[in-house]
């Protein structure tokens, strides 16, 4: 006897799945599972970012647990409201849905309570040197660190100062709460890391002037994990080396079985990009860039602007997966994902770049006609559309060429046929030039026999030509983008990353025109310019003004350029 068995090919696990499957099997936590986001409003989503979404906010949906957003508010020199609304924005219109939305300045003061405590029981210091002594005072791998000469004073005065210093009776950077750990210990991060700072030059978003000091990461991170009861707290690789720290402070208080465990990939990195927040920050506040959603920056904002939909960033991160090695990943791999996702979406239209004149002038003056044409070939639901054909239409003007060499299958008028998009076959009879031999207007003879769509228009010519009509068509601008930098990896030159940027990515090109449907098309509708590229309406677009933005060419264009 045999069998058929229909399997459904199954994903493989990533490795932070199998922990968590594990983690599961073994009852860990009572068998709950909660991620976190934990993205510092310093700045805007970065496509970085969106790996790291996909991961908390994914593990979270496939093992039934939940996910929260926290923000880890921590630095008010640096943060604000805009951040945690584009934050939100961005995650939303990715496709994702989060529990709770906590702070972690929601913890300050618990996270000050637990400070005390630490004074109390002798785990604490108040240390009144430079961040450049303290820093001296570190030693390195191989060498240990210097007591700092504060470092045993009395849990009193630690504690005075401590309260001190968060009513604001000293200077920012005068002072700062260190751990007591251990400065021989081989772990760098264990040398008395400074657990609070001051800070009292700048508002906080949430609590103002409240508080006087502010949690460092390492005595933040873990604690609020803890606090919000997060069993899986994933990040990336660089905090690997913080981890032993992270489970050394919940050491000092937790009691009970319920442990939240950091787990680390890699980061993404992207060819032809920078991927931090405070290069992105600098390329804004410089004008290097028109803004956070410039459609060149690799900003969540900025991939929805350029024409990326939330489907062609994750499925590219779900192409890319997650391990321990770090690593730079081939943006044409991005832009591929664009095109993927784009193809059975984006209705094929005419826009003709340099336009030039055609006159049919075997076609009847003031007649027009009403054709037919396909919205995309690669969906069958997609339908038709109406075309208005007449005598006066433009074409590119890279379609004509008045001596043509062999290899040249588009208008000449050497006899060769070609068919207009859709509509009929025409055979060029000549053309005009102005003074400078500049050609101005084209002329050809169309067979009314060879119509699209009847029997005629089955007679197969060597190439098709786009088309708009004179009469109907609209102006637009387009902005033509392409990779930010000109190098593979602006983060690992000697020069400034500033000097790196291509000076070609972005060319406006205007005076475009464009069938007349696209009149009416809101912004980010996206297109795919028959034979150029996909491309999507600009957020900034209208009626009278209509911009579109390239959001990849329909080949990996690049790949000639070098
Ligand atoms: P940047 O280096 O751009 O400033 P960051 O790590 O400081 O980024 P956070 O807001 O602290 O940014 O990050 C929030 C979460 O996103 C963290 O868990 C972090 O590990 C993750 N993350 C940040 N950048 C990347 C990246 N390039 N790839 C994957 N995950 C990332
Ligand atoms: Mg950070």
């Amino acid at each position: 006897m045999t069998t058929t068995v229909e399997e459904t090919p199954k994903k493989s696990l990533n490795f932070i799945e199998q922990i968590v499957e594990n983690d599961l099997q073994e009852g860990r936590n009572g068998g709950r599972i909660q991620t976190r986001f934990p993205p510092e409003p310093n700045g805007y989503l970065h496509i970085g970012h969106v790996k790291a979404i996909c991961m908390d906010f994914g593990i979270a949906e496939k093992y039934h647990g939940t996910c929260n957003l926290r923000f880890d508010d921590t630095n008010p020199v640096k943060e604000d409201v805009e951040y945690v609304d584009s934050i939100t924005e961005d995650i939303k219109w990715l496709g994702f849905k989060w529990q709770n939305i906590y702070y972690a300045s929601d913890y300050f003061q618990q996270l000050y309570d637990l400070a005390i405590r630490f004074i109390k029981e002798g785990k604490a210091y108040v240390d009144e040197q430079s961040a450049e002594t303290i820093a001296q005072q570190k030693g390195t791998p191989t060498e240990a660190g210097t007591n700092s000469p504060y470092r045993d004073r009395p849990i009193a005065e630690n504690l005075d100062l401590f309260e001190r210093m968060n009513r604001g009776e000293f200077a920012e950077g005068s002072m700062v709460l260190r751990a007591k750990i251990d400065m021989a210990h081989p772990n760098m991060h264990f040398r008395d890391p400074i657990m609070y700072r001051i800070i009292t030059s700048h508002p906080h978003h949430r609590t103002g002037y409240t508080w006087k000091v502010y949690p460092m990461y390492d005595f933040a991170h873990g604690q609020s994990d803890y606090f919000e009861g997060v069993t899986h707290s994933i990040c990336t690789l660089e905090f690997e080396v913080h981890r032993p720290l992270y489970d050394w402070f919940l050491d000092q208080f937790v009691e009970g079985d319920y442990r939240p465990k950091q787990r680390e990939f890699n980061r993404l990195n992207i060819t032809y990009t920078v991927m931090s927040k405070r290069k992105m920050l600098q390329l804004v506040q410089e004008g290097l860039v028109a803004g956070w959603d410039d459609p060149r920056m690799p900003t969540v904002c900025g991939l929805r602007r350029r024409g990326y939909t939330p489907q062609a960033i994750r499925n590219f991160i779900d192409k890319i997966g997650y391990t321990k090695v770090e690593g730079m990943i081939d943006v044409s791999l991005l832009e591929y994902a664009a095109r993927e996702d784009l193809k059975p979406k984006a209705t094929r239209v005419s826009a003709i770049f340099e336009p030039i004149k055609l006159v049919i002038t075997n076609y009847p003056e003031n007649q027009t006609e009403v054709l037919q044409t396909e919205n995309n070939p690669d969906d069958e639901q997609a339908g038709t559309r109406d075309l208005l054909f007449g005598r006066e239409l433009y074409i590119e003007r890279g379609d004509f060429m008045e001596e043509a060499p062999k290899d040249f299958f588009r208008l000449s008028p050497n006899g060769r046929e070609v068919r207009l998009k859709s509509a009929y076959i025409v055979k060029a009879t000549g053309c005009d030039k102005d003074a400078e031999g500049h050609i101005t207007t084209v002329y050809c003879e169309y067979d009314p026999t060879t119509k699209s769509g009847t029997e005629g228009g089955n007679r197969k010519v060597k190439s098709t030509i786009n088309w708009v009509n004179i009469n109907d068509s609209v102006e637009a601008e387009v902005r033509v983008y392409d990779r930010l930098f000109a190098v593979e990896d602006p983060s690992a030159s000697d020069k400034d990353f500033r000097e790196l940027l291509n000076p070609d990515s972005l060319k406006v090109v205007q005076g475009v025109r464009v069938e007349a449907a696209l009149a009416k098309a809101q912004p980010l509708d996206k297109f795919q310019f028959l034979k150029v590229g996909y491309f999507c309406v600009d957020p900034d677009s209208t009626a009278e003004h209509l911009i579109f933005n390239r959001t990849v060419a329909l080949k990996d264009t690049w790949a000639k350029k070098v």
